[in-house]
């Protein structure tokens, strides 16, 4: 919590002094209204949280003397309503040998980051982790998931770099159920760049993980940077199409301005958040809380 408050600092400090900037001495009217729902859509909370927001204090409150703790509290209460049905734990099943993650995103989200975050926390939970270095346009992409396997106790099956990623696949799952693995999770490219070519990539990792068995993968996360903001927005459309998106991690909510993007995507995808990232650390990957978040938010 202590994190995740300093980490959306940022985020709420620019709501907070926008709204005392406001409503300091003056009504709750027509245009002081106009005056927050301004703030809230550039805090990237999106148009449809924005007016839930204003149409909530309209309905309450028009007319009357309001103080900014009280806009706050319906900030909150409004964004929590948002998350709520979105705020969902990433439920490992144990009955699968291995239960399969593929993790997607661009280049850059935090996507190794987030799978070493991972199998530290799953590793501390006494799962048999194995790890999939499926990155292998990237040398660095290698090295470093090889480190967090090291780090995390995880094992880790890798390539040369420019090996065909599908053949990976398929091994490193025919090894994590020889191994007795509980969780395998694959590390992908993010190379926008080339939309046909890493959807067929994608196509076909997952095809051959199907071969094996035909209920995988289980789950298929998306990381996504809060730093960019809006240009998340198109990573979980894009993603949503290519790779069959089940649930999302939201990275780098620590020291953000723009952790108000978290809402923004969960009002339009209503795609369950599993995660938050809030540091580059081992231990920097938290279950995603809704009141947590929107107390947080709103300061
Ligand atoms: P990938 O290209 O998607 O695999 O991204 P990486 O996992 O290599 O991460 C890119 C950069 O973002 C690295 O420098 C990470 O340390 C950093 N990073 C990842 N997650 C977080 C986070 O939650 N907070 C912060 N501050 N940095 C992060």
């Amino acid at each position: 919590w202590q994190k995740l408050k300093s980490g959306l600092a940022r985020t709420s400090s620019s709501l907070t002094t926008g709204i005392t900037a406001i409503f300091t001495k003056r009504k709750l009217d027509g245009a002081t209204l106009d005056e927050l729902e301004d703030i809230l859509i550039q805090a990237d909370l999106g148009l449809p949280t924005a007016m839930k927001i204003t149409e909530a204090l309209r309905r309450d409150r028009f007319d009357k003397e309001i103080s900014d703790e009280e806009v706050r509290a319906v900030l909150a209460h409004e964004v929590e309503k948002v998350l709520l049905p979105v705020a969902k734990p990433l439920a490992i099943d144990t009955s699968l040998k291995p239960h399969v993650i593929l993790v997607v995103g661009v280049n850059g989200t935090g996507k190794t980051t987030t799978i070493g975050k991972l199998a530290q926390m799953l590793g501390r939970e006494g799962r048999k982790v194995t790890l999939c270095a499926g990155d292998t346009f990237r040398a660095a992409a290698i090295d470093q998931l090889r480190i967090w396997g090291s780090r995390t106790g995880a094992s880790v099956i890798a390539r040369e770099p420019g090996a065909d990623a599908a053949g990976l696949a398929f091994d490193a799952l025919k090894a994590a159920k020889a191994d007795g693995s509980d969780v395998l999770v694959i590390d992908t490219a993010g190379r926008l760049q080339n939309k046909a070519e890493l959807m067929a990539e994608l196509e076909k990792i997952v095809r051959v993980i199907k071969k094996q068995d035909l209920s995988a993968p289980h789950d298929v996360l998306l990381t996504l940077d809060a730093t960019t903001g809006q240009n998340a927005l198109n990573q979980v459309e894009i993603f949503g199409k290519v790779a069959g998106v089940t649930g999302l991690v939201m990275t780098k909510l620590d020291g953000t301005a723009r952790g108000g993007i978290l809402v923004a995507i969960a009002e339009k995808f209503r795609l369950p958040v599993h995660f938050i990232g809030v540091g580059e650390g081992a231990d920097d990957l938290e279950p995603f809380e809704a009141s947590d978040f929107a107390k947080a938010i709103a300061g």
